[in-house]
């Protein structure tokens, strides 16, 4: 019996922990995952996480001649106009650091002031490195007083979710899993990248 043609996926990322993730959350798709190649820098010049997803796409496409996937997400807080937005991850030196500084910056901000949302694009390049996928996934919140709970990374210890009662940094891998940003968008995108592998 013929094996059936399984295309390379180059995850557009340094990051040997997210290659990981995606590389579990497509376990079931006909594709053999691999990281980008060492030394490969995409500036992220975006003004939009879509913007910086897709460039890193086809940066990592071109670079490789392979199908790459990428992804851009962050943090928008209305009162600070979507701040800190695309600059999520320069925001300050160090995660806690990066909270003092929200924190800081919503001193005085009321509680209905303090609405926020994650948001997580994805983008696929063809080996072309033409965009022929991308979705967005988003989570809304409230921006904590101060931190809750120990798990996580990043803002998730002040990102409040009302409809679990919890900071992103209480919640157990399987529920931010499901009502988180990146996970919200990997489900978009999952049923698109199967039909375009012809894997429906
Ligand atoms: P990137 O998409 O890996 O560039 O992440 C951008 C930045 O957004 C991270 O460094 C974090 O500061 C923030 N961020 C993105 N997703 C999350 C999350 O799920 N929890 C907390 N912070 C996040």
């Amino acid at each position: 019996m013929a094996t059936p043609a399984t295309t390379t996926l180059v995850i557009a990322s340094g990051n040997a922990g997210k290659v990981r993730e995606f590389a579990h959350l497509l376990a079931d798709l006909p594709l053999q995952i691999r990281q980008q190649p060492e030394g490969l820098e995409v500036e992220e010049t975006g003004s939009t996480f879509a913007e910086n997803a897709r460039l890193k796409a086809t940066a990592v496409a071109l670079a490789t001649g392979c199908w790459a996937l990428a992804d851009d997400s962050g943090l928008a807080v209305e009162a600070l106009g979507g701040a800190p937005g695309v600059h999520s991850a320069r925001y300050a030196a160090t995660d806690p650091e990066r909270i003092e500084r929200l924190l800081r910056e919503l001193t005085a901000a009321t509680s209905s002031e303090r609405s926020a949302h994650f948001s997580a694009a994805l983008a696929v390049a063809d080996p072309s490195g033409a965009i022929v996928l991308e979705v967005e996934g988003h989570c809304p919140g409230l921006i904590l007083e101060a931190p809750r709970g120990n798990g996580g990374f990043g803002y998730d210890p002040v990102f409040y979710v009302p409809e679990t009662g919890l900071t992103f940094a209480e919640m157990d891998k399987a529920t931010k899993g499901r009502i988180g940003h990146r996970g919200r968008a990997f489900a978009l995108l999952e049923p698109e990248l199967r039909q375009l592998l012809g894997a429906g």
